[in-house]
């Protein structure tokens, strides 16, 4: 992987906590167990489903998914397209009710107490829009009231995620003309101004160079030494060995393989994430044998 870390990308004014991620090695993969095991689930998902009645029937978008991210771990939700990666986060939010099962986020039952939940959480993802009128300090400022934070605490955490995303340039221009690698930083930044326990990360390095991969990076690390409970959803599964403390991997709805790299490892006889993700694919699924089947056809 790319080496992304040194080179002072980082603004000087970073929190006294952040330390950057050490420089990539064949080695360097996150300790096998980077969260507190004696703490509660920061995320506790139990006996998950989600069917959605569609033209066609009903689809079970998510079939009985438990998991739970501690604080202090960065917990890798990896799929392929259509696994049911969003629907779950959709469900942890709150944004989407759950044919049955339960989740909870920092003790919270998101059926019971949505308004706590939504408190404790954020979602970083790469398909969410900004207000195209207002200026990134304006949706961060109008974010951090509508959580309650106090003014004060606002402004000076603007300041900070401002320092930390390299947003200084553009912090009172309005959205609109901005790059989609200045739009995803904002959207990064106002994701965080709630400073919430568990942050939900769909996708976001998508659409972004490699500069904008490696802050993201570097802030999940940051995270992690927080102590925020992360769940990042990506099908960069080279990002994922790198990043995450545990994986989860989805398939067709259900968790399929969970735990440490080394725990796969062991369980699946496969180094890389990429070859136990494609055990997992059933063999129609690839084009050598979709190529076999039109050719047994008769089909050019
Ligand atoms: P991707 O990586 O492509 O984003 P994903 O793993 O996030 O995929 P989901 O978006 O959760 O997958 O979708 C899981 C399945 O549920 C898909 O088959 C999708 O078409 C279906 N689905 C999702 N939302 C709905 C909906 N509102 N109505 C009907 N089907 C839906």
């Amino acid at each position: 992987m790319e080496d992304y870390v040194q080179g002072g990308l980082l603004p000087a004014t970073l929190p006294s906590s952040f330390r950057p991620m050490p420089p990539s090695s064949p080695d360097d993969v996150i300790p096998d167990h980077c969260a507190d095991a004696a703490a509660e689930p920061a995320v506790d998902v139990r006996d998950l489903v989600k069917e959605f009645s569609t033209t066609a029937g009903t689809l079970v978008a998510v079939n009985g998914v438990s998991m739970q991210v501690y604080p202090g771990e960065v917990y890798g939700l990896l799929g392929a397209n259509g696994a049911g990666k969003t629907t779950t986060l959709r469900m942890m939010l709150g944004l989407q009710r759950p044919t049955s099962g339960t989740v909870r986020i920092a003790g919270f039952d998101v059926a019971v107490q949505p308004i706590e939940v939504k408190r404790r959480v954020s979602l970083v993802s790469s398909s969410s829009g900004l207000y195209q009128w207002l200026t990134p300090r304006e949706i961060m400022l109008y974010l951090a009231d509508l959580y309650g934070v106090p003014d004060e605490e606002a402004a000076a955490r603007a300041e900070m995620l401002a320092d930390l995303f390299d947003l200084r340039g553009f912090m009172d221009r309005r959205c609109a003309g901005m790059s989609t690698g200045q739009q995803q930083r904002v959207n990064l930044a106002r994701s965080l101004m709630h400073d919430p326990p568990v942050v939900l990360m769909d996708e976001p390095t998508r659409g972004l160079d490699i500069v904008g991969s490696r802050r993201i990076f570097e802030y999940t690390a940051h995270l992690r030494q927080q102590g925020k409970a992360v769940i990042f959803c990506t099908h960069r599964l080279d990002e994922a060995q790198r990043l995450c403390c545990r994986f989860g991997l989805m398939f067709r709805g259900q968790l399929k393989l969970e735990g440490t790299l080394a725990d796969l490892q062991q369980r699946t006889g496969r180094e890389h994430l990429t070859d136990m993700f494609l055990d997992l694919m059933p063999a129609e699924s690839s084009m050598a044998a979709r190529l076999t089947v039109l050719q047994g056809r008769g089909d050019p």
